[in-house]
């Protein structure tokens, strides 16, 4: 218990370092809840915390603060260090999935930088128009777009502290998508707030 007590602590931490506004009063019991949903455990890769940290950086754009360069989640565009303990171990290497620009097949995101969401998830209106006999749930893979973490390569167009802004390849300037602080709302229904969006249709699936 105490060690887990120690690591709810990190966790409050790292999500002050976010928004400093954000203990102990208001999203104190969210960030408990979200405890709790991890199985009271903090995983920082968990899609529940980085989803949480999405939107509270979203909170803190609302209050004016500034988006520091900082909070970018590393560019898995940029050749990480090969790890020779993998490969002198002689084990297959177990590829991740990622997106490349399909202009220039540089990466722009990694499996583990999308924010997944359920379609058609807070929009019920929309759900009801579109809801079809024995078709009552589109799948993730039939949106659009992904929605990802703010990351590095986005930084200058993020940065300036514009509200919404078009997302563009750094390696070619192809158009990937846009971001928009406020939310998006996918094809689906949902809305994605804040929304790092790019258009499946600009990238290939590929693995790292
Ligand atoms: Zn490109
Ligand atoms: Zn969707």
């Amino acid at each position: 218990m105490r060690t887990e007590q120690k690591s709810l602590e990190e966790a409050l931490e790292s999500l002050k370092e976010i928004n400093e506004s954000v203990c102990p009063n208001d999203g104190f019991l969210d960030q408990l809840k979200l405890f709790e949903e991890m199985g009271f455990k903090v995983d920082t890769s968990s899609p529940l915390y980085r989803r949480f940290r999405l939107k509270l950086l979203g909170q803190s754009y609302k209050v004016g603060e500034k988006i520091g360069n900082h909070v970018f989640e590393d560019d898995p565009g940029v050749a990480r260090q090969p790890n020779p303990t993998q490969e002198s171990s002689g084990k297959e290497k177990t590829l991740k999935t990622a997106y490349r620009c399909k202009k220039c097949r540089r990466i722009v995101a990694a499996q583990d930088n999308v924010i997944g969401h359920t379609p058609g998830e807070g929009n019920s209106s929309f759900e009801w128009h579109d809801k079809r006999k024995g078709h009552t749930h589109n799948k993730e893979q039939d949106c659009s777009s992904l929605y990802v973490e703010p990351l590095k390569w986005m930084t200058p167009a993020v940065e300036d502290g514009a509200l919404e802004g078009k997302l563009s390849c750094i390696h070619c300037g192809a158009r990937l998508g846009y971001f928009n602080w406020s939310g998006i709302q996918c094809n689906c229904g949902s809305w994605i707030t804040p929304a790092f969006q790019i258009s499946k249709s600009k990238v290939d699936v590929s693995t790292i």
